[in-house]
């Protein structure tokens, strides 16, 4: 993919220093940006016109009809004056018809009218007219209670049918790729999922086929729909016409918690919402940012939450009786672990940390090297392909913030680490969230180390050996913040518990206790405030401050 732009429209967004006009809205004037869809220009003064193919990130098609108003341009004087009214404000020349709001622009003088007894009536017209050939199957739809034409039919339509005739039946559970579904009896042909993979992620595979009322979406005979980015296509479509593989038939909506979170995937830190219930994710949809990734996010990043719910998932402490491993408490492993620390003498103790864990969890794990004395500490970075559209190369979520507090230092550290575990030297070893085989260390030399603590979501070639096994937490079990590729610091929120009940950053915090550190952190807030004390560039920053959308930070004064 190439010559992405991830925003190749932005009907909603107008730099401050644009030209305002007068708009006349339902009656009241106001002031908004000349040019600015009136789709835009309603909703940002407290009306809603309801549409199923305009979205702010697409190209105007038009062709739903569902956004029907009624509009007029001021009268005119014979000397092409506006005419002013009796309360100072030029009068309005109504259009006999209505017009769709989507394709029209604000200018000096105009008049729309988004409720009046027309667009009411066009409404319904549009509603009847989209329902004729629907199959009406809302019980057994997975869109069902975010659907757009269960809404609006709701709101807008008649609540009778007048069609007494035979539906058009058309293709139903088309396999579109590896990750949609397509009914192509729900469809109403708004186009946004053709206008989506043409215009933004330039896979043009999707389009129309047949005509009247059996045009048809379908894909190209000889391709599949399952480009990096195809499910931000079920996210837009308003009706249940595509439908997540994945998703589908897994849980109501309506019963899913929201959480706003980031991804995790990689260092866009693409803005997201994990639906969950009873601590179980169901799915994750993308979260708008402008600074970070419009209103989209990567097919993998969205799918990246199955571990959560692996059935091989780490829920207990455990520590090591020959090859066996048994579950203990928590307070009896930390115990374990500190009268384990104390035999060890500065420089004889490594860790290993990762940057997919957050600011404060690598703050706290940088103080429990000066805690033991250890000198050597890294992460393991780790790189895909990524794209010139959201996916960055960096698979890491953190290699910002953990050169930020001072973690990591790239990677270079992990020779030293290989090297003085293999030759003996080094005869301790945390590992946190990474399989430490992962540097070139083989499981023979792991074996050799006469401690080895491992905090890990899954079983792996580390906890296999290891003396300790600390159940650590996944991004939607974990409070926290990160920072991108492009140096936003962003937060995360938790949106299920972890399985083995602590917070990454408690267990780090106890594992300093352990180690006999004096320092010991009552609350996340107690360990952002430290951060931000210690880190001269989140100076002042608190985790308010940070808010939904993230604070940009400037890494070169780092
Ligand atoms: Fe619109 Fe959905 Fe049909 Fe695509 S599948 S044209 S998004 S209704």
């Amino acid at each position: 993919m190439s010559g992405h732009s991830i925003n190749p429209c932005n009907h909603d967004i107008f730099p401050p220093e644009a030209p305002l006009v007068n708009v006349q809205v339902d009656g009241e004037w106001v002031q908004v940006p000349k040019g600015m869809n009136l789709i835009e220009v309603a909703r940002r003064h407290g009306k809603f016109i309801p549409h199923y193919c305009y979205h702010p990130k697409l190209q105007v098609v038009g062709n739903c009809r569902m956004c029907l108003i009624e509009m007029g341009t001021p009268k005119m004087s014979p000397e092409r004056k506006p005419i002013i009214g009796a309360d100072g404000k030029p009068e309005i020349n109504w259009m006999p018809r209505p017009q769709i709001a989507c394709a029209s622009q604000a200018s000096e003088g105009l008049g729309i009218r988004t409720d009046s007894p027309l667009t009411q009536e066009c409404r319904k017209a549009v509603m009847e007219f989209l329902l004729i050939n629907h199959p009406l199957d809302c019980p057994i739809c997975d869109q069902a209670g975010e659907c757009k034409l269960q809404e609006f039919s709701s709101e807008y339509g008649t609540g009778t049918s007048r069609f007494v005739e035979q539906k058009v039946h058309k293709p139903k559970h088309q396999d579109l790729g590896a990750r949609i579904v397509l009914d192509d009896e729900r469809c109403i042909l708004c186009s946004r999922c053709v206008r989506f993979a043409r215009d933004v992620v330039k896979d043009d595979v999707l389009g129309f086929v047949n005509r009247g009322s059996y045009n048809t979406l379908t894909s190209h005979p000889d391709k599949k729909f399952d480009n990096d980015y195809s499910l931000n296509t079920v996210d837009i479509c308003p009706v249940g016409a595509l439908t997540s593989k994945d998703f589908r038939f897994k849980m109501r909506v309506w019963f899913l918690k929201e959480t706003e979170t980031i991804c995790t995937g990689c260092a866009t830190g693409c803005n997201v919402t994990v639906g969950s219930r009873e601590d179980v994710v169901y799915r994750l949809t993308p979260r708008g940012n402008e600074e970070v990734n419009s209103d989209w996010m990567c097919d993998f990043g969205r799918l990246d939450f199955h571990d959560l719910g692996d059935s091989r998932r780490i829920s207990q402490p455990q520590s090591r009786a020959g090859a066996e491993h048994f579950s203990v408490p928590w307070q009896d492993v930390f115990l374990q672990i500190g009268q384990r620390l104390a035999g060890f003498k500065p420089g004889e103790v490594a860790l290993i940390g990762s940057a997919r864990m957050t600011n404060e969890e690598l703050y706290l794990f940088k103080k429990l090297a000066e805690d033991l004395k250890i000198e050597l500490f890294d992460i393991i970075p780790r790189e895909w392909p990524g794209d010139s559209f959201l996916k960055s190369k960096d698979k890491n979520p953190n290699s910002a913030g953990a050169k930020l507090v001072k973690f990591s230092s790239g990677g270079s550290v992990l020779p030293k680490i290989k090297e003085g575990i293999e030759s003996g030297r080094i005869r301790g070893l945390i590992s946190f969230h990474e399989d430490a085989t992962a540097i070139g260390l083989s499981r023979a030399a792991l074996e050799k180390l006469s401690l080895l603590i491992a905090a890990s979501i899954l079983p792996n070639d580390t906890t296999t050996v290891s003396h300790f096994i600390l159940p650590s937490g996944g991004f939607a079990e974990k409070r926290g913040s990160m920072v991108n590729a492009k140096g936003r610091l962003q937060r995360l929120h938790k949106a299920v518990n972890p399985p083995g009940s602590m917070e990454d950053w408690e267990i780090i915090n106890s594992l300093r206790k352990a180690a006999g550190s004096q320092q010991n952190f009552s609350s996340f807030e107690e360990v952002f405030k430290s951060l931000s004390a210690d880190v001269p560039l989140l100076a002042g920053l608190n985790l308010g401050k940070i808010g939904d959308k993230g604070v940009q930070l400037d890494l070169s004064k780092a």
